[in-house]
């Protein structure tokens, strides 16, 4: 469906990915969510959204993915009810890491090996807001 193997596509998996573990570990496993990506609207960064698209089935055309430029790379992934809200932020350092290896002359496919091997915590900041500490925040 892509075309090519780079990092920014296998980022978008891994934050799809990480979104459907979280948000439909115990309970409702038919849970829909919505996204928010908000990403740079060029190549190689814009690649992440078709990671996010092939792993939560929610893409552009049904209407539950939007996409916001933006000038780093985020998602916001929302249940309605009960509601739940996952943000999943690329560590802006990893993206420079990334820019760095591509001007080095690093391939596509090598550096997606390698955005494929990094731990969650090195590579993302993750924030999960559930109805309790939504509570919180709203006091
Ligand atoms: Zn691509």
């Amino acid at each position: 469906m892509h075309g090519h193997l780079g990092p920014f596509l296998v980022i978008g998996v891994r934050m799809g990915k990480l979104a459907e573990r979280t948000l439909k570990h115990s309970s409702d496993k038919d849970i829909k969510f919505q996204v928010t990506i908000r990403v740079p609207q060029t190549t190689p960064f814009s690649c992440t959204i078709d990671g996010i698209q092939s792993t939560t089935q929610c893409t552009i055309g049904n209407q539950r993915l939007k996409v916001e430029k933006s000038e780093e790379i985020s998602g916001s992934f929302e249940v309605r009810s009960p509601k739940q809200e996952l943000r999943i932020c690329v560590k802006p350092k990893m993206i420079q890491d990334l820019l760095n290896r591509f001007k080095d002359g690093a391939r596509g496919e090598q550096l997606a090996a390698h955005i494929a091997s990094v731990p969650e915590e090195e590579l993302f900041i993750v924030e999960e807001r559930r109805p309790s500490t939504v509570a919180k925040l709203e006091d």
